[in-house]
């Protein structure tokens, strides 16, 4: 029989993690599938076929798995950016809100050159501080960010406004 399982049906939802009430989205079945995982890697490019791309910046963890595959796929460079000081070299750090507190990420100083055209991807949008505090990483080092790529985008939260009404263009494959 022909396999029609749709991206959707790897994605498996855990309750109560990492607290009581959260419904965790959790993708490492998705990955684990190789045509599920291939199948997302493909549908996140999808739009951007025929755009220049110059970098995959793939935000910490589970974005690096798929920034990984994509950046693979386009034959460019991958740049992870990482929670604050988990990167050895010279960094430029920004820091966002949570929902207590706050958080900082990180990307090397020299990892992007002014101009560069990146795509951000990553496994999961929710309220988009993590991906708007990566965007503005990869400006600040001059690069022009042309697309952030998710999994899942859960709209509710607001990510997607979020970033559409500071102008970028958000692409995801399932809410
Ligand atoms: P945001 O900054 O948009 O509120 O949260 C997105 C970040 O939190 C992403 O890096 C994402 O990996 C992580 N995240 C938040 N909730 C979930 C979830 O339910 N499942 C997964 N896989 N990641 C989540």
């Amino acid at each position: 029989h022909r396999d029609t399982r749709v991206l959707r049906d790897y994605i498996r939802t855990i309750p109560d993690f990492p607290k009581p009430g959260i419904l965790f989205r959790d993708v490492t079945t998705l990955f684990a599938d190789a045509r599920g995982f291939r199948m997302a890697v493909d549908q996140l490019l999808t739009p951007y076929a025929g755009e220049p791309i110059d970098k995959v910046v793939g935000l910490e963890a589970r974005g690096f798995i798929l920034g990984g595959a994509v950046a693979h796929q386009l034959s460019v460079g991958f740049v992870p950016i990482r929670k604050k000081g988990k990167l050895p070299g010279a960094v430029v750090s920004q820091a966002y809100a949570l929902e207590y507190g706050e958080a900082v990420v990180e990307i090397h100083d020299d990892a992007l050159k002014p101009g560069e055209r990146v795509l951000i991807v990553d496994d999961l949008l929710a309220t988009g501080g993590t991906a708007a505090a990566g965007i503005e990483l990869c400006e600040r080092l001059g690069a022009e960010v042309i697309g952030c790529a998710f999994v899942i985008d859960l709209p509710e939260l607001g990510g997607r406004a979020l970033l559409e009404e500071l102008g970028y263009d958000v692409h995801a494959l399932t809410v």
